[in-house]
């Protein structure tokens, strides 16, 4: 066999979306926004084209956006990462994160994931040759156990993933999670690398806790984050990853010859557009409307919930309304009811045990309506 990834199935994402398409459902499964991102942003992106930037951008992303995004990480978090050595623009988080993963994880290294887990993390770990070490994130909470952290890391440890705000749970880190991880990763030479590409979908009024915040965590980690959550662009595929020089000279060196550099006149229309920071700060408001609308709308469902406190996406168990497997309910939603969602037991250690579904709420409120039609009636 000379498959790299024997056990890697396709994407649950993908599978969900296409059935969604087959079957005609609402499809509340894969996570992006069913609504348009703003005209203006459109037309500083047509700008651009018309006005040349057609050609190859520089490697490590155009120099006024790298610019925009140290500013925008010192407005927000205090820190001061020097956009000439320390941001890199990428296609999407995707590819931040396998870069990340690439330059540094070695045949045998080991990597802490902590499951449910968004579901590039292991794919990318696994083929570098690395090991997965995950632990499982027990539902009700979701809240992470630091002592069992601890207890899995070995001198073979090479790297933590952590994700705040998490999909699927849709939980937050908070300031007492990273003073604990500090001390955790202190004497260590493990590198942190912190998925936040939620950064901004943070609800009822709680501060997103980057690890930019914290400069002990900072020192030793990548953060990954993603225009296509922020502006209703996951299309355009764009993103970035910041991180200490020592870290991103080397996570440079395969992005250089992996991809090199990313679509000019996006980078061009980004740079302009984050200049405005209500268009990224509106962001948690304009969810946490979603997020109480959809949940008002199924209150008196037999779906039960914690609401989410970050992302676009909220958990819904069933285990009032069936004992059937997750992946087999969310097949028959499908087909049957005209609903799509995501089963989560896919990013869960103990695969039969979940019976939550999550639904991804970024939609337009006539849509989410229609959903809730169904749900209610099942
Ligand atoms: N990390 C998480 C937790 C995500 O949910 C997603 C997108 N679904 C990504 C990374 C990838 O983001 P992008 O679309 O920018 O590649
Ligand atoms: N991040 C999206 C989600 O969680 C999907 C991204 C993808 O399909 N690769 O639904």
């Amino acid at each position: 066999n000379t498959s790299k990834l024997p056990n890697v199935a396709s994407s649950i994402f993908s599978v969900m979306a296409q059935m969604a398409h087959t079957y005609d459902a609402i499809n509340l499964s894969q996570g992006f926004p069913g609504f348009d991102t703003d005209p203006k942003l459109h037309a500083l992106v047509t700008e651009a084209m018309a006005s040349g930037y057609n050609q190859y951008a520089p490697m490590h992303g155009i120099y006024s956006l790298r610019e925009q995004i140290a500013l925008k990480m010192n407005t927000l978090y205090g820190s001061a990462y020097d956009p000439e050595n320390e941001v890199t623009v990428t296609v999407g988080a995707t590819q931040a994160l396998y870069t990340a993963i690439s330059a540094f994880v070695h045949q045998d290294d080991e990597v802490i994931v902590l499951k449910p887990a968004y579901d590039s993390y292991e794919p990318a770990i696994l083929v570098n040759g690395g090991k997965v070490v995950p632990i499982q994130l027990e539902a009700p909470d979701y809240k992470v156990n630091w002592k069992v952290v601890k207890e899995a890391i070995t001198p073979a440890t090479k790297m933590l993933i952590i994700n705040t705000p998490h999909n699927p749970t849709g939980t937050v880190l908070t300031k007492g999670d990273m003073l604990t991880l500090e001390k955790i990763l202190e004497n260590t030479d493990i590198i942190l690398l912190s998925d936040e590409v939620y950064e901004h979908i943070v609800f009822d009024g709680v501060k997103h806790e980057s690890v930019a915040k914290y400069p002990r965590l900072a020192e030793r980690a990548f953060i990954t984050a993603s225009f296509g959550k922020t502006f209703h662009t996951t299309g355009w595929r764009t993103g970035y990853a910041v991180a200490p020089k020592y870290l991103m000279k080397e996570f440079q060196k395969v992005h250089e010859f992996s991809v090199f550099s990313v679509h000019h006149p996006t980078q061009k229309a980004f740079a302009q557009y984050l200049k405005t920071p209500r268009h990224y700060l509106a962001l948690g408001d304009f969810y946490q409307r979603k997020r109480d609308l959809f949940l008002d709308l199924i209150k008196e469902s037999r779906f039960n919930m914690t609401p989410s406190s970050g992302t676009y996406f909220q958990l819904l168990d069933y285990s009032e309304i069936t004992t059937e497997n997750d992946v087999l309910f969310a097949e028959r939603l499908v087909k049957e009811k005209g609903i799509a969602s995501i089963p989560t037991s896919v990013f869960n250690l103990d695969q039969e045990d979940f019976k939550m579904l999550r639904f991804c709420f970024a939609k337009t409120d006539e849509t989410l309506e229609q959903a809730a039609e169904i749900l209610n009636a099942i």
